[in-house]
């Protein structure tokens, strides 16, 4: 009996974002099912029902860390993953909600929430390196569709990825 071969498991996590990163990957529609035979994406709450299970051999991180909760989160995260990359300019930089790292957060919740007592936040928004190492940065707001197939397939070959050291708002 042939044994089934192992396809890489590949997840898709959000921290605060807005999601336009992971629309860019779902506008990738066609790729990602051609390339379905080659991976399995196990994790992709946006497209998929799914529960967290195992290690995954590629990781896509969309958003910056914002909380308590996200903080550790991203750690659990880096233990489940052979290769950490983070897509995007919430991903990489902090994203526009790192503008507040300017400011007195505190004071921006007493003025948006009812009830801020109940906000648990952090003073700052940060890049997901500033928490844990990380394989590859793909910037760009939102990122480029291609330069994504790109990363994944590069990982999945086991070759670094080939892109521009910037995408900037191009298709
Ligand atoms: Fe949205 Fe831009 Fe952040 Fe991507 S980088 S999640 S498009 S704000």
């Amino acid at each position: 009996m042939v044994a089934a071969r192992h396809r890489p498991r590949l997840a898709v996590w959000k921290f605060a974002s807005c999601d336009g990163c992971q629309l860019s990957l779902l506008d990738c529609e066609d790729e990602l099912l051609a390339m379905a035979a080659a991976v399995e994406i196990a994790y992709f709450p946006e497209a998929t029902r799914g529960t967290i299970v195992g290690r995954y051999d590629i990781s896509l991180v969309e958003g910056s860390i914002t909380t308590p909760h996200d903080a550790q989160r991203i750690r659990d995260v880096r233990q489940r993953s052979r290769v950490l990359v983070t897509i995007g300019a919430c991903a990489t930089s902090g994203g526009i909600q790192a503008l507040r790292n300017f400011a007195d957060v505190q004071e921006y919740a007493s003025v948006v929430y009812a009830r801020p007592e109940f906000i648990n936040t952090l003073a700052s928004s940060t890049p997901i390196a500033d928490h844990v190492p990380v394989d590859f940065e793909l910037r760009g707001c939102p990122i480029n569709k291609r330069q994504a197939l790109e990363v994944i397939s590069a990982y999945l070959a086991t070759r670094q990825p080939v892109t521009p050291s910037h995408s900037v708002c191009i298709e």
